[in-house]
């Protein structure tokens, strides 16, 4: 048994069908008497209804989360929250908002209970990005962590099966980097690999069928775990790249790390054969980059930076930016090689 050092993260997580109607009760549980909703604009009308459901505990609805966090879109939030007198967050939604909340626990210690709609697996971590000036950055904290998550497997079902796919493989990239994470302990990832194995049954069960309770509520569990693993563990090559694109590119999130995990696995399968054997295992392939690419592609995801909008000219720029302030990675960082990468990713040429 290799050593390691693990502290567990606390939060409570209700799971199952229906539970959105556990919010009130968890919301009171943490004190809240006054909570600001939070939602896209697209999931406004899930804002409203949580609102209803809330009654006097519903203390307005905002409506204005969005992609990478942006410093602007919390500002406006926080006044929002000023001017209702908000003594606490429910956030309703994937990442993007999730994030929202999470930025103003930051800034006011509000209690936060998340329902996610997504398999982004934020809810689950101690961690912000947030964009300013066009530059993400990360940062961690206790403050950060939402209280409490309501799983609720119906408000699942909505979600489009493209983004199903891509959100589910970005849930897939938190197990994945989890697992040669140098962070790694055994507990965690048997809970990273039983995420991935989850996500990857389930994944094609929703394609085919997107009311599919059975397959959306094993996705779902496989975000939790998956995103658990994120939670703990210091991520690598893979979420670096995901977060240079995403930030300096305003690229989509899930979409971009569909395009990057195979060949950031890749790029470190000889470094990490452990690590790539238990991915490889979970999702029931011989070789787990080009099983990835293969499962991506049948899956009919973005396979090329290209068509998530990255312009060819900012590859170099994007390489650059990884290699300045890299993140610990289990194979060495080549300038060479990873320009390769990028190359191949930005073409969707199979992993290398
Ligand atoms: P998202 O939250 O932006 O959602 C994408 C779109 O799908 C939005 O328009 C949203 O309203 C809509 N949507 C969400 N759920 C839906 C549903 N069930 N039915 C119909 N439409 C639905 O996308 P995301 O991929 O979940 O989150 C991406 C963001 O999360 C990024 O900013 C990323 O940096 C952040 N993130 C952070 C962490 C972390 O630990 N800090 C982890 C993962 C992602």
């Amino acid at each position: 048994m290799q050593p390691f050092d693990y502290t567990a993260l606390p939060g409570r997580v209700i799971f199952g069908s229906g539970t959105i109607a556990r919010v009130p009760g968890a919301l009171a549980d943490l004190g809240g008497k006054r909570a600001l909703v939070l939602t896209t604009p697209q999931q406004a009308a899930a804002g409203e209804q949580m609102l209803a459901l809330l009654g006097a505990a519903g203390a307005g609805l905002f409506s204005g989360a969005t992609m990478h966090t942006p410093v602007e879109v919390t500002e406006q939030a926080l006044s929002h929250a000023r001017q209702v007198g908000a003594d606490s967050v429910v956030a309703v939604g994937g990442g993007s908002t999730t994030g929202l909340g999470k930025a103003l626990a930051l800034r006011t210690g509000l209690p936060q209970v998340v329902v996610p709609t997504t398999y982004a697996g934020s809810e689950a971590t101690p961690i912000l990005g947030q964009t300013e000036n066009g530059v993400k950055t990360t940062q961690k904290g206790p403050e950060i962590l939402p209280e409490v998550i309501v799983y609720d497997v119906d408000l699942t079902l909505s979600l489009p099966p493209a983004l199903t796919v891509t959100s589910g493989i970005n849930a897939i990239a938190h197990a994945v980097e989890g697992l040669y994470s140098k962070d790694a302990n055994p507990v965690i990832s048997l809970v990273a690999e039983d995420g991935i194995r989850a996500l990857v049954s389930a994944i094609p069960r929703i394609v085919a069928d997107p009311c599919n309770v059975e397959a959306r509520s094993d996705a779902l569990y496989g975000a939790w775990a998956c995103g658990v693993t994120l939670g703990v563990m210091g991520m690598s090559l893979h979420h670096k790249l995901c977060h240079t694109l995403g930030g300096t590119f305003d690229l989509p999130h899930a979409e971009t790390h569909t395009v990057i995990l195979p060949h950031a696995m890749a790029y470190n399968a000889a470094a990490a054969p452990e690590a790539l054997a238990r991915v490889a295992r979970a999702m029931g392939v011989a070789d787990a980059p080009q099983g990835m690419w293969d499962l991506a592609k049948r899956l009919g995801a973005p396979m090329t930076l290209a068509e998530v909008g990255m312009p060819r000219e900012g590859l170099e720029r994007a390489l650059q930016l990884a290699l300045a302030n890299p993140y610990w990675n289990p194979a060495p960082l080549e300038e060479t090689r990873l320009r390769q990468l990028l190359e191949a990713a930005y073409e969707g040429r199979p992993p290398l």
